[in-house]
């Protein structure tokens, strides 16, 4: 779409947004923001990042500005299941807080069980609430896998004894937009890891409506609110990969966009935790490594407001954006190499994936990593 009419088409899905009424009268964001002690620059600054991050030209910018003072016009429910409420905490628990971490102090979060300060049946009564009071306009994100059919009983939530599985059920019904927020509400997650007992699954397999995935463990605070933010600036879903994550965000393998790709290139690999490899920065494929076969964009978007990343920290991806990551790019220090595992893509291999997914830019990474492969076939054993 043409620049132009792709601003007006987004120019007026705000001003729609904007005859709604807002939730919290008492609250602004440019109040927030101030409160917090940011400056409008710096304000402008991150509806700049937001935009660029969204793949939108820099002009966009005062249009994020204007979507996230919008963004209280749509209520947000938040369901927890199976999961160690890390994606929360991605978002949440910051040293100190981020404009990104600000906005879900400004949205309305009608329900979250970690952060609402209702408990038993006034938590089940608010949330039966906002589903009925905001019918068809709120967005539902969901954290954590999912135990369902004949282990359902494994995630029972409150009073009422109703399973995991049909509070899922019964919240994606009516939403505006449905996003399964991390890896285990995406794809199972270490809950569906075999043996799997308590049949931890994906949300998008117990509910038809379609599910947009957000995978990570966790996903960077970024991710999450882009997805957010996305959803109020075009109303629509996203472009989607074959997995349902948007593009803007899962469209590059972490090996594109490493820092460390150089070193790959150059043949210049850690062999050891702690040798003068790891000391100068040389690449980890060859301590585990699974960067090039996960698709996300932690290089630049970082964690902690942006100031490192495993790879920059020093440890290799472990994948933990892909379906099934926690058996299938096991050994965690250890390279795939030229192992074959199951994907969509018939079983080809994570190789072969890549391949296919971006076999103009990626030539050389598919030549170096069988190359590497067979390379980390004579790596010296540990003393
Ligand atoms: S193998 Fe890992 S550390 Fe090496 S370049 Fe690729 S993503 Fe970076
Ligand atoms: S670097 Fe890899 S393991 Fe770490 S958060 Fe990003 S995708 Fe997940």
């Amino acid at each position: 779409m043409e620049s132009n009419s792709l601003f007006n088409k987004l120019s007026s899905r705000l001003e729609e947004l904007s005859n709604l009424p807002k939730l919290d009268e008492e609250v602004s964001i440019s109040k927030l923001v101030e409160e917090k002690g940011f400056s409008r620059r710096e304000f402008m600054t991150w509806a700049g990042a937001m935009t660029s991050m969204l793949m939108l030209p820099a002009s966009f910018t005062p249009l994020v500005a204007k979507a996230a003072e919008l963004a209280d016009r749509l209520p947000l429910v938040w369901l927890h299941m199976a999961e160690c409420t890390g994606c929360s905490e991605s978002l949440l628990r910051t040293a100190t807080p981020s404009i990104d971490s600000l906005i879900f102090d400004y949205i309305s979060l009608e329900y979250h069980e970690t952060l609402m300060a209702a408990a038993g049946w006034q938590a089940e009564e608010n949330l039966e609430h906002a589903i009925e009071k905001y019918k068809g306009r709120y967005i539902l994100m969901v954290e954590g896998g999912i135990p369902h059919g004949q282990s359902d009983y494994f995630l029972t939530i409150g009073a009422h004894g109703k399973t995991g599985e049909q509070s899922a059920k019964d919240a994606s019904q009516n939403a505006a937009a449905i996003f399964a927020i991390g890896t285990c509400s995406s794809f199972g997650g270490v809950q569906a890891a075999a043996p799997n007992p308590t049949n931890a699954t994906a949300l998008s397999n117990v509910t038809n409506r379609p599910v947009i995935n957000v995978p990570g463990c966790p996903p960077s605070e970024s991710n999450i609110v882009g997805t957010l933010f996305h959803f109020i600036l075009y109303g629509t879903l996203p472009a989607l990969d074959v997995y349902n994550r948007p593009k803007w965000a899962y469209g590059l393998r972490i090996h594109d966009a490493c820092e460390r790709r150089g070193r790959f290139d150059a043949g210049e690999f850690v062999e050891e935790f702690g040798d003068e490899g790891a000391k100068n920065g040389f690449c980890l494929y060859k301590v585990g490594c699974k960067g090039p076969y996960t698709f996300n964009n932690c290089s630049k978007q970082k964690f902690n407001q942006g100031t490192s990343w495993p790879i920059q920290a020093g440890h290799g991806c472990m994948g933990c954006s892909e379906p099934d990551f926690w058996d299938k790019m096991g050994i965690v220090h250890e390279p795939l190499g030229d192992r074959l595992y199951h994907t969509t893509f018939g079983g080809l291999g994570a190789d072969a994936t890549a391949d296919k997914i971006g076999v103009g830019i990626l030539t050389v990474t598919a030549i170096g990593i069988a190359a590497h492969a067979a390379i980390s076939l004579v790596k010296k054993p540990k003393e």
